[in-house]
């Protein structure tokens, strides 16, 4: 990575990895419980003597910033404007903050940089947000059709005379402390470090020349929670609390496509979540940006096709096998890092888990929150041609009430093909 001086003459380019490098001059110190004490994450590239981290601000978007710089329509050394952007509602810090290694891969004071860091930001360092928090309604067809079977009522207040549904949105961006994330993934941290320089072809040379820079914020999409009733009640065990944790499906959670159970599944885990708040508990969706199992929606294609095109067409005994044959994995969420969003809330457990994966689930347990109930999503809403996905599931162990489908079963469930 390049760091451009914005003092000095605009060709005059700095190499991180070949400058003299110095101590940064506000240090971090991971979990530590006085936000004072822990340091603010300093990304901004307007001043490189402020920064403590390595990447900067606004995940795979720094690309269109560079852009819009390189294009003369945006100053480089802008400083955001904070005034008036404080979250809706302050998210009480957690014992979950604290515990070493418990939250890894976003940085629980981010939503807190007015409140905690005024002083920073008032000698001029430029500390940016990485989670912000507001209201919103929602208005989905799902939504009006459950009110509609009865199965959601008007209470006035989650859902609006007009049937929308009131909802906190909180956008968290990834910040990764790389000492727990190696522990967390049972690996030397030397050894992740020079792998992520290595599989992104270069784009971070700091990762294996500055040891002393703990953070990264890497270039990937941001995670989005969608709470239904009193954000507070989340971290209150007393309270019933429904959950939905969801990977981005564009397709179908955008465009309604039929060939996955993505949409479906999201819509009916706000409909009970949105039940779960209207009787007093909380309802919760977190969305994240790890399109196609995270292999991205060009490998996904490619897949669909390879199932489609297979001599006796698209077959639940083959569905995890093409995948593996075109991406070399069968998924590539690591689903270790999702937890942290529920441990940022302070969430101790889960009644309600609307999800079939085994991975979600085992990661969601070894992070400390007991589930009592996992949901299947009711066989009406799974659409003809996810049938395929559903039952290839089922039989890979994913979780369901239904008996897991045999070989012959797994041959019979076929999917439609690219003609039809
Ligand atoms: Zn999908």
């Amino acid at each position: 990575m390049t760091l451009t001086d914005p003092k000095q003459n605009a060709t005059h380019v700095v190499l991180s990895s070949h400058s003299r490098q110095s101590e940064p001059a506000i240090s971090i110190s991971w979990g530590e419980k006085d936000p004072l004490k822990r340091g603010p994450v300093v990304g901004t590239i307007a001043n490189k003597s402020d920064r403590n981290v390595i990447g900067t601000h606004g995940g795979s978007y720094t690309v269109y910033r560079a852009l819009s710089i390189a294009s003369g329509n945006f100053p480089s050394d802008h400083r955001p404007d904070l005034d008036n952007t404080e979250p809706t509602v302050i998210i009480d810090p957690q014992p979950s903050w604290f515990e070493k290694g418990r939250i890894v891969s976003l940085d629980p004071w981010g939503a807190h940089v007015n409140l905690v860091y005024r002083n920073f930001l008032d000698q001029g360092i430029s500390i940016q947000p990485t989670i912000a928090i507001t209201q919103a309604h929602l208005t989905l067809p799902e939504i009006h059709e459950a009110i509609k079977s009865k199965r959601l009522s008007v209470d006035g207040d989650i859902v609006t005379e007009n049937k929308d549904v009131r909802v906190t949105k909180i956008a968290i961006d990834p910040v990764w402390h790389l000492p727990s994330i190696s522990d967390r993934f049972q690996i030397k941290e030397s050894t992740l470090r020079k792998k992520l320089f290595v599989e992104t072809g270069g784009m971070f040379p700091e990762l294996v020349t500055r040891p002393d820079l703990e953070i990264w914020l890497p270039p990937i999409g941001s995670s989005t929670a969608y709470v239904f009733g009193n954000v507070a009640d989340l971290s209150n065990p007393d309270k019933e609390l429904t959950c939905r944790v969801h990977d981005e499906c564009n397709g179908s959670d955008v465009f309604g496509s039929d060939i996955c159970t993505c949409r479906p599944y999201l819509a009916y885990g706000i409909e009970d979540a949105v039940r779960t708040a209207q009787r007093k508990g909380v309802g919760i969706v977190v969305y994240f940006r790890k399109e196609g199992r995270a292999l991205g929606e060009v490998t996904k294609f490619l897949v669909y096709n390879a199932r489609k095109r297979q001599p006796d067409g698209d077959s639940a005994a083959t569905y995890f096998h093409r995948t593996e044959c075109v991406a070399g994995v069968q998924d590539a969420r690591f689903q270790e890092f999702m937890p942290d969003v529920l441990n940022y809330f302070g969430i101790k457990k889960i009644d309600n888990l609307h999800s079939m994966s085994n991975m979600k689930y085992d990661a969601i347990i070894s992070s400390g929150i007991s589930v009592i109930n996992r949901i299947q999503i009711p066989e009406e809403l799974i659409p003809a041609d996810a049938q395929v996905e559903m039952e290839a599931k089922k039989a890979a162990g994913y979780f369901s009430e239904d008996e897991a489908p045999d070989i012959e079963k797994l041959k019979s469930v076929k999917g439609r093909n690219l003609k039809n």
